[in-house]
This record gives C-alpha cells, structure tokens and sequence, in this order.
C-alpha cells in the first residue's frame, strides 16, 4: 500500500512523457514490474517512455530545444514583459498574461492562463510542468503554456540573455543552432547540421492516413553520421542526390532503434551546398573514435570506432544455433525459439562480450567473421570440434583465453535500449601493442613528482 503511494507521482511523470496515451493503471503495472526486476526507478521511468514511444524530458530544457506538443516542460527564464489581457470563457470575464520568456538559447511567448505571484517583469524564474505548442500563425515558433498545474517560483540562477538573438529564420524567433553530427543528442530539435549524403532512399509506410512516401538516408560530416528522415520529400531540392553536400535548417532529433535519426518535418529546409565544403564521401565514411561515454550520452551512433578492454566473454559466444523460421534468426536456447518453439536451427558463431574503455562499458556482438578470424577456424571446423567434444563449450571455450583483458578495437554501430549500451562490430582487432616500458616509465615518473610534491611529512 505504502508503495503503491510512492509510486503515483512517477506514474504521473510517465504519463505526462507520454502525452497521456496510456492508462496511469497500466503504467503502474509496468513500473511495478521494472521495479521488481531491480532495475532502478530514474532507469525504470526512461525506459518505459522509451518504450511507447515518448520522450522522457527529464530535468530542464533550454528553451531552443522544447518542442511543439511537449509537456510536463522545465525551464529557468528571465520574463521580458508581462501584459494582462482580458478574455471572454464561457461568459465569464477573465484575465490572463502574455508576454516574452528568454533565455540563452531563445526568446519564446508565453501565455499564462491565471495570475502567478512570481511572474514578475525582470524576474528570473523556474518553471515546473509548463507546456508547449506551435504558435499561432508563426511556423517554427512554439509558445509555453502556464497553467493550472505549472509552478512558478523565483530562481538565482544567473542567466546571460543577449539583447539580440540570431536573426529569425523562416519566420520563426527560435535559434537553430548549429550542430556536428556527432553532437546529436535524443530530443534535440532546432537543429542545423551540414552534412554529405552519404545514402538516399524513398520509402513508403502505412499510416493512419494511409500510405506515405518519406525520404531515409544518411548523413555524415568530419565528425560522425547519422541517419536522417526527411517527412516530406517532395520539399527537398531536386538537386539532392546521393553524394550532395546540404545545409539542414529546423530539423529535430528523435532515437530509431536505439540511434539518434535527424528528422525533417514540415518546418526544415534543406539547402545543397558546394560540393567542396566537406571531404569526400570515402573520408567521411571511415569509422570515426568514440567514447563509450559520448556514445552512452548520444544514446548510440553509426560508423564509430572504440577502443577498450574485454572484462567478460559472455556464455552465448562461440557456436551457436539460430532460429530457421522465416525473418527470425533469434539465437535458439536448447534448440529452442522464444517464439517459434522448437527448431533444428542453423549454425552460427558469434562473439558477446563486455567492453570497457575507462569512459563507460558496452556489451558488443561480433559476427561469425569476426569469430572466425579471431578463432583462426571456419565454421565447420569449430562444427566438428563439438562434434568431437560432444559439447557446444568447447568453442566458448577457446574464445574466453584468446580475448579476456585483451584491448581491442572495434567498428560497427552502437545503439542504446533498455540493456543499455551495445555494439554490433563489423570488426573486431587487437589494438596496437601499446609501449609498456614507455608507459610504465611515464607513470613512475608522475609518481616520483607526486613524491615530490608531498615532500618529506
Ligand atoms: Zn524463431
């Protein structure tokens, strides 16, 4: 009982994040159940948004990156004006406020539905459950929304609010900052970025209004890639081709299976610029390095490269068998499919181990190619060394020498879902042999200084 009180303010957070699609019992029954699996509540709360769909605005926002339709939104603004109004709901005479909120990012209307005390001329303030929507007649400009639930208390917090922002841009007041496309994080939206296309394709989906054509593809700069969906392909330029260089305005981000997608919606524009302004697409399309950190923020990426150690080669690696129904290849567990019950199963090999590089942890995949190498042994080989042992292990068991504590570098795409960071590498090798006489010596050497400087007690 005790619990379940607990519980109601989060479950109220989920719904929010949401946007209400779905029952508070239901979200309660879901939360319970993360609950009791261990995992942690904030964890719990984020995956669960993540899960139906919706984004988890956990604490503040700068105002250039609150999208329309949003709530439950937290801000720290200075309020530019305040003015009354006087409006007419259901025959009764009420008055409400208008006025400019700013801060680094963006100065955006607001409108508050009834008085607050702090909405004050001047005042910085912090605002708790505010919501947000496409302003009137303005394309690109959202307004927030004060209302019966939204808090307004006064804040220290110093903010540097310019006089003037960056000229509007498409009718809008809002800062499309400009992004690299490595620095593209789940929620985002505003967003510029310069990038090749590095891939384009149309597709057609089936939507409640029927069937729709959208534009996917990917972009890359000097930093990173990513994949992008363009909604509403016919206001692309004609020019735009696999290869064009072009200039994204207002696009936003959201997470696609588990990798930040640049969306174009219907208030992005889209420029082809000279070919020149970014390396070619061979350099481009070279693996850039990450962190597991960076990668653990960006909620995944494409084309990346890290460099770490392998704490644990999981059970699962080595030989394998796979699931034959049609468009499955789930791993079978003793030869059975969590969905297609019992099967023969094709023989695979694979790798699933822990990495960990000092920034973060993954767990990554490595395919049958990979293994193969690493194992200096094919498929069928490593088929007839079980068949000879009379047991699957023995595969497993060679891997867990040849890479445990190894450093290894990896390329592939990392994503990021409810098991947290993963990696499918398409490859996998050692690192370089580090000089471990030179790096022993640095090491002695700061030591040897940090002596000095504590000195003689
Ligand atoms: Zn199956």
């Amino acid at each position: 009982m005790q619990q379940t009180e607990n519980l109601a303010p989060h479950v109220q957070d989920i719904a929010r994040a949401l946007q209400n699609r779905m029952e508070p019992d239901a979200i309660e029954d879901e939360l319970r159940r993360y609950l009791d699996y261990g995992v942690p509540l904030a964890q719990a709360k984020k995956d669960i948004v993540r899960m139906h769909g919706g984004t988890f605005v956990a604490g503040e926002k700068k105002l250039a990156d609150v999208l329309p339709d949003e709530r439950g939104i937290e801000i720290t603004a200075r309020v530019l004006t305040v003015n009354p109004k006087e409006i007419t709901v259901k025959g009764q005479a009420k008055t409400i406020f208008y006025g400019l909120l700013a801060d680094e990012t963006a100065k955006v209307p607001y409108t508050a539905w009834k008085p607050f005390d702090n909405l004050q001329k001047g005042a910085t303030v912090h605002v708790k459950n505010a919501s947000a929507k496409k302003a009137f007649r303005e394309a690109d400009r959202i307004e927030i929304n004060l209302g019966d639930y939204t808090t307004v208390t006064p804040s220290d917090a110093r903010l540097e609010i310019k006089d003037e922002f960056p000229a509007p841009e498409a009718g809008g007041a809002r800062v499309s900052a400009e992004h690299k496309l490595r620095d593209l994080r789940e929620g985002q939206s505003s967003v510029t970025v310069v990038g090749r296309v590095l891939d384009l394709r149309e597709k057609t989906i089936s939507t409640a209004n029927g069937q729709k054509t959208l534009v996917e593809g990917e972009l890359a700069d000097e930093t990173g890639r990513a994949p992008f969906s363009a909604w509403e392909p016919e206001k692309l330029p004609a020019e735009m081709k696999q290869n064009s260089v072009v200039r994204v305005k207002g696009a936003y981000v959201r997470s696609f299976r588990g990798i930040p997608n640049l969306n174009f919606g219907q208030y992005a524009t889209v420029e082809v610029l000279p070919d020149r302004t970014l390396p070619n697409a061979e350099e481009l399309d070279k693996p850039k390095p990450f962190h597991l950190g960076e990668l653990e923020a960006a909620g995944g990426g494409q084309g990346v490269m890290v460099e770490g150690v392998v704490l644990e080669v999981k059970k699962g690696s080595g030989l394998i068998f796979r699931c034959g129904a049609e468009g499955c290849n789930r791993v079978l567990q003793k030869m059975e499919c969590r969905v297609h019950g019992k099967q023969k199963g094709q023989p695979d090999l694979r790798i699933k181990a822990v990495l960990d590089d000092g920034h973060g942890a993954a767990t990554f995949f490595a395919n049958r190619e990979a293994t193969e190498k690493l194992l200096g042994k094919t498929l069928a080989q490593c088929q007839e060394m079980a068949r000879d042992a009379m047991t699957i292990d023995v595969v497993y068991d060679e891997i867990v020498p040849k890479l445990t504590a190894r450093r290894v570098v990896l390329t592939g795409n990392a994503s990021h879902d409810e098991y947290g960071l993963q990696i499918l590498a398409g490859d996998l090798a050692f690192a370089p042999e580090r000089d471990a006489e030179a790096e022993a010596e640095k090491l002695y050497g700061s030591i040897v200084e940090i002596l000095q400087e504590v000195g003689p007690q």
